[in-house]
């Protein structure tokens, strides 16, 4: 058990955030936006309780987890236009 607190993909979704699945096998990655995964899992879903499937391989073995790393970038925020 670390200490670090994994958010729910409807925390993510709030967020703007993605859930990120890299497949162990091959090494495939996908990010998927966390507010669609809300529609199938609901808010509480922790995304690395999530079992996804290599659309690559076909592997069950997928590593799932949140990523803020892109949320962050895609946060725009418009500055107030000076009258
Ligand atoms: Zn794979």
């Amino acid at each position: 058990m670390g200490s670090k607190k994994t958010d729910t993909v409807g925390d993510l979704a709030r967020i703007g955030g993605y859930v990120r699945m890299k497949c162990r096998r091959c090494g495939h990655e996908g990010r998927f936006v966390a507010a669609e995964l809300v529609a199938f899992f609901g808010y509480n879903k922790r995304p690395e309780t999530i079992r996804g499937r290599c659309t690559a391989c076909n592997s069950p073995d997928v590593d799932v987890g949140p990523d803020l790393g892109l949320a962050r970038g895609d946060l725009r925020r418009e500055k107030p236009k000076p009258v």
